[in-house]
């Protein structure tokens, strides 16, 4: 009793010094907008003036992955935007911080990956005066973006963070920025306030884009139907729409053969009895239709001109973007989602279905290709060459990544051969289970990428296969792989250098810096596997095939950040791999 009375007299006695109503600074209200908006993962690196801000997202459930590097960070945030198909957010300092992001969002922006960059930018008075890390980054930003928003007043902040993650999933995926001066992250409002600006912004901005019309999927079903020699490429757009039951139903129902890019692997099983990939050049050369899912006609896919495509070939393009329809011209462009697209080309089927079935020329032809060509690769890859060529150890670990059954680990690749080879051999039967270099060829995403998937997809190992050049760009990650315990499992196809060893002929290597190892050469022999030690992870060197199944059956048994450095053979490679024309 005593104690209830006492109790109440000091609530009133607080209720009588009626205290200030508690202020919300510019940080904590970037914090709230975030969680409130459902954002559960944010890369980044910390600094002025935005350390609150990151410390105060981890207290309301926001789990922040610090990197060393912003221009990692922002490679995660990318992938990650793909990988769950919410936007990927990053947190850099203003200034060089928001420069080495600009890697990341670029990124974003080339792959039409949906990713927001947040960065800290000098006090807004002493702008123009020489501050600290001042730079006008709106307009750094400004090529890589499709959106940019610049808070000037603390109040501002919820309905910008609202708008740049709407932005950057709305129609094509692409990069968003917002920009928080010093002075406004530091600028507090009432409680009261905050719940009223914080409340007001969760108003929804954007509308579903406009189904298909009908006229254009009957064109589309009655080309496919009539072709003598379809065909149905898809690649990381038809990916991200989770296109792949869709996909599945409709190559399944009319036999049509496929042929994935490089991330559209693994939407259809690469195992499938109607995959292309191995008689690639045959089924992009020959087919007189082709329904391109979510890729576009850029270099990856020979501008779909001729040589490598027939030049009769009917496109029919589906993609969220008009103006990607508009810039390739195809012969029926469809805009809109895939998997929107997608069911409304097999409901069209459904009443009146058809089917090549596997007697048909074009579907023997395409099959024979590729078993011919199957064969021959095997053949190569059952060798047991060493010193290590590119093969063998892809053969092992493709192997081992197989062996892992479902859900299948995430591979990651970076690298000229390593990727390049990698493609050919390693095997995706699981959507959204590889990401590469991807459409601007990006070296250095590797590490980032390997954060990104482990925290995106946690019930899947990630195993990245890298050349030690494209190791590099990153390599420092691997302390925040150990720090996290992200089960991520690193190989470096360790030749020594980008492509490998010195191939220049004798009258190349001259002047006074001929001593001066190649511009394309490291130190042979690098022990890339002791900086995982160095961080407490653990690091493997192997050279012979016993030795890294071992390290594979170890590491991936473990779920625990490793290093594997495969000693390859410096010679074993092509300079440029397999982009020599471009050279
Ligand atoms: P890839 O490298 O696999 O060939 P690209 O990045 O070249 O793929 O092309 C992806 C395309 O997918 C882009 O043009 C993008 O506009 C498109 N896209 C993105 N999201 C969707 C979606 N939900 N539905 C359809 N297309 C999409
Ligand atoms: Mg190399």
């Amino acid at each position: 009793m005593a104690d209830e009375a006492n109790s109440k007299t000091l609530e009133s006695q607080a209720l009588d010094s009626c205290p200030p109503e508690t202020l919300v600074d510019g940080s904590a209200l970037v914090a709230r907008s975030l969680a409130r908006a459902g954002v559960q993962h944010m890369f980044g690196v910390v600094g002025i003036p935005v350390t609150a801000v990151a410390t105060r997202a981890v207290a309301l459930g926001v789990r922040f992955l610090a990197f060393h590097n912003e221009q990692s960070a922002g490679y995660a945030a990318s992938a990650y935007g793909y990988l769950t198909g919410r936007p990927g957010v990053f947190l850099t300092v203003s200034g060089p911080g928001c420069v080495h992001g600009l890697a990341g969002l670029s990124n974003g922006a080339a792959n039409t990956w949906p990713v927001v960059m947040i960065s800290g930018s000098c006090d807004q008075a002493d702008f123009g005066k020489g501050d600290f890390q001042e730079l006008d980054q709106m307009a750094a930003v400004m090529p890589f973006v499709k959106h940019a928003a610049k808070a000037t007043h603390v109040s501002q902040i919820p309905r910008l963070v609202r708008e740049v993650l709407g932005f950057a999933v709305a129609g094509r995926p692409g990069g968003c920025y917002l920009d928080l001066p010093a002075d406004v992250l530091h600028q507090t409002i009432a409680e009261s306030e905050a719940a009223r600006v914080l409340s007001e912004a969760e108003n929804p901005i954007f509308q579903e884009v406009e189904p298909v019309g009908a006229l254009h999927i009957e064109k589309a079903v009655s080309l496919l139907r009539n072709a003598e020699r379809p065909l149905i490429v898809f690649g990381k757009g038809a990916a991200f729409a989770r296109a792949e039951n869709s996909l599945k139903k409709l190559i399944e129902t009319t036999g049509i053969p496929f042929l994935p890019t490089p991330m559209g692997k693994g939407l259809m099983p690469d195992t499938h009895e109607l995959a292309a990939t191995a008689a690639r050049s045959l089924a992009i050369g020959r087919c007189d239709v082709v329904l391109v899912v979510g890729a576009r006609l850029n270099w990856l896919l020979h501008f779909g001109e001729p040589p490598r495509w027939s030049k009769d070939v009917k496109f029919i393009l589906v993609d969220i973007s008009k103006e990607e329809i508009d810039l390739r011209k195809p012969y029926l462009g469809l805009v809109g989602d895939a998997r929107r697209v997608l069911d409304l080309i097999n409901e069209e089927i459904k009443d009146d279905p058809f089917c090549l079935g596997r007697s048909h020329p074009w579907v023997e032809a395409i099959s024979k290709k590729a078993k011919e060509n199957v064969t021959k690769m095997e053949a190569q890859l059952a060798k047991d060459v060493v010193p290590f060529n590119f093969l063998t150890p892809m053969r092992i670990i493709r192997d081992a990544i197989l062996a892992q059954g479902s859900p299948a680990p995430i591979l990651v690749s970076e690298g000229a051969n390593t990727m390049d080879v990698g493609r050919a051999v390693l095997v995706q039967n699981e959507p959204r289970t590889r990401l590469d270099a991807g459409t601007w060829g990006t070296m250095g995403v590797g590490l980032g990428y390997c954060i990104a998937a482990a925290v995106a997809s946690p019930g899947r190992l990630v195993v990245a296969v890298e050349g030690d050049s494209g190791f590099g760009f990153s390599a420092m990650e691997v302390e925040t792989l150990v720090r996290y315990q992200l089960p991520v499992v690193v190989i470096v196809f360790n030749n020594g250098g980008v492509y490998g060893g010195d191939r220049r002929t004798p009258d190349e290597v001259t002047g006074p810096y001929k001593e001066d190892p190649a511009p394309t050469s490291f130190v042979p022999g690098a022990a890339y596997h002791t900086l995982m030690e160095a961080f407490g992870g653990k690091g493997y060197l192997v050279g012979s095939p016993q030795e890294l199944k071992s390290a594979l059956a170890e590491s991936f048994s473990a779920w625990k950040p490793a290093v594997i450095n495969v000693i390859i053979d410096p010679y074993a490679g092509a300079e440029s791999g397999r982009l020599q024309h471009k050279n």
